[in-house]
């Protein structure tokens, strides 16, 4: 199976020992502890070759010591991902409006570089922590105040819950499930286009899912909304996170009653059956009118898997 990007974080979460702040100022003060800096949802890169050219790109650490200094009075901006072996890996959030690579962040050669156009050129391990990381440090920046009463919360357990000092309710980090299926009937599959798409880009349709409803039966809605094809039985494949802001893919391979597919009109425009020696021909970049789908997504996983059947 093709890999699919921000899966398998190779660290060790550790997660029992997050409230233990001994334990965890014992791990900042481990000499190899790494920092993974974050702006703007950007994660600090270095890459080897020209300027613009994102190949042989690696996440550009920075040690304990800088990321205690940059973050001054505000350490508890610093949160444990977890152990790589016995490494301790932090992530932090770099405030500020404009690029702090700009002035030559930490003396180091490495910038900040936007997740959708890097996350490719990355080691897949490496993309995935860095999906961990902006998943929970966007969070902590939309989430400062407690939904339930409207003051400040703060952070604890090394930015795995947030607390409010006022009412004493707690939040955890926020995770959104969205159904992503790819619809088969007869030896064919579905793609879609999503409205704001430019001709020729299809993909597996999808959508979040809703409170009160199973996995199989916010495939179903989604299905019927998006295409009115009626799904007759759902098979789950594998789920990716996708960190924008926080999502999680579940990826699902729908069997539908064969029928004509018919685009909502406003959230797909059009819709297309493949059958699977086309659909080959899409998945290689051949097709004279449509191109691969989802060049991050777990839509391609979903597609290419279909393909190899
Ligand atoms: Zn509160």
């Amino acid at each position: 199976m093709d890999h699919t990007v921000f899966t398998g974080n190779p660290l060790d979460r550790v997660s029992a020992k997050r409230p233990d702040s001994a334990w965890i100022a014992a791990r900042l003060a481990d000499p190899n502890a790494r920092v993974l800096a974050v702006w703007n949802g950007r994660p600090f890169v270095e890459t080897p070759g020209d300027e613009g050219r994102e190949e042989g790109a690696r996440l550009a650490y920075i040690t304990a010591g800088e990321a205690r200094r940059i973050a001054g009075d505000r350490e508890d901006g610093l949160f444990f991902l977890g152990l790589d072996g016995e490494t301790p890996v932090f992530g932090m959030e770099i405030g500020g409006a404009s690029d702090p690579g700009e002035g030559a962040f930490e003396r180091r050669t490495g910038r900040f570089a936007e997740l959708r156009g890097v996350a490719l050129a990355l080691p897949p391990s490496e993309a995935a922590v860095v999906a961990t990381a902006k998943s929970l440090l966007d969070w902590h920046r939309r989430h400062g105040f407690c939904s339930a009463c409207g003051n400040a919360s703060r952070s604890v357990d090394s930015g795995w819950r947030r607390v409010c000092p006022a009412c004493e309710t707690e939040h955890f980090p926020r995770v959104d499930p969205v159904v992503i299926m790819l619809a088969v009937a007869n030896d064919k599959c579905l793609l879609g286009r999503n409205a704001g798409w430019p001709e020729g880009r299809m993909s597996a349709l999808a959508g979040f899912m809703e409170p009160g409803e199973t996995i199989e039966e916010a495939c179903a809605r989604e299905l019927k909304e998006e295409s009115g094809l009626v799904v007759r039985s759902v098979a789950y494949h594998s789920s990716q996170p996708w960190p924008f802001p926080s999502s999680l893919m579940i990826g699902l391979i729908a069997e539908v009653e064969d029928g004509q597919a018919v685009p909502d009109g406003v959230e797909i425009l059009e819709l297309r059956w493949f059958a699977r020696d086309e659909a080959r021909d899409v998945l290689a970049g051949r097709h004279p009118e449509v191109a691969t789908p989802g060049g991050l997504g777990i839509a391609r996983t979903l597609f290419a898997s279909w393909c190899a059947g």
